[in-house]
């Protein structure tokens, strides 16, 4: 790969055990294998292309801070979008989620970026777990609605690999629309 442009950079957060080590090997790999590693973050490369550039893609598998600050001193301003995970089937990772959602956005308005918030995507990861389901959709879409530059999905790590696609291409699109509008 001979890109000139500089990386992107997507950070995935969220409280313990939601899946986020799984949608990444899920979407880098297309495979999910089960059992991860825990304690170590991991940044993986991947390459792609946003509006026709070839560029490479810097993706975080964040560990879990129980404190925000921890999370918001380490990649607030250093990261081009973020992803939140929480379990459907967890209503405390979902409350962790739209707090640590929120304390990102804020963070942003107060440092008054000009150049327009880096998006968020609120992801509801384990959705074929339906039996076991404790946040509706519609409680993370209305989250997602009430902070800017947020968007909402919900994934299967277990079960789909398109979903997972699919969540992460969202993320490097808004990416791209963003600093085509800088
Ligand atoms: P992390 O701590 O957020 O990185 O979570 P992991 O990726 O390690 O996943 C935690 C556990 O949930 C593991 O046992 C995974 O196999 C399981 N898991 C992850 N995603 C899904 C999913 O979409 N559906 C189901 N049923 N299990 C999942
Ligand atoms: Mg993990």
């Amino acid at each position: 790969n001979n890109s000139t442009a500089p990386p992107v950079r997507l950070v995935v957060l969220g409280d313990q055990n939601v899946g986020k080590s799984a949608l990444v090997v899920r979407f880098l790999t297309k495979r999910f294998i089960g059992e991860y590693a825990t304690g170590t973050e991991i940044t993986y490369q991947h390459d792609l292309t946003l509006a026709g550039t070839p560029v490479t893609a810097e993706i975080c598998d964040a560990t879990y801070c129980k404190n925000h600050q921890t999370s918001l001193k380490k990649y607030v301003g250093k990261c081009d979008a973020y992803l939140i995970v929480y379990s459907v089937c967890s209503r405390d990772s979902f409350e962790y989620a739209c707090s640590l959602a929120h304390d990102i956005r804020l963070s942003h308005v107060k440092s008054s970026n000009q150049n327009g918030l880096p998006p968020i995507l609120l992801v509801g990861n384990k959705c074929d777990l339906d039996h076991y389901r404790e946040v509706k959709r519609s409680e993370g879409e209305r989250i997602a609605n009430t902070l800017s530059s947020c968007y909402f999905v919900e994934t299967s790590a277990a079960e789909s690999f398109q979903r997972a696609e699919e969540a992460f291409h969202l993320a490097f699109r808004l990416i791209s629309l963003r600093y085509q509008t800088l």
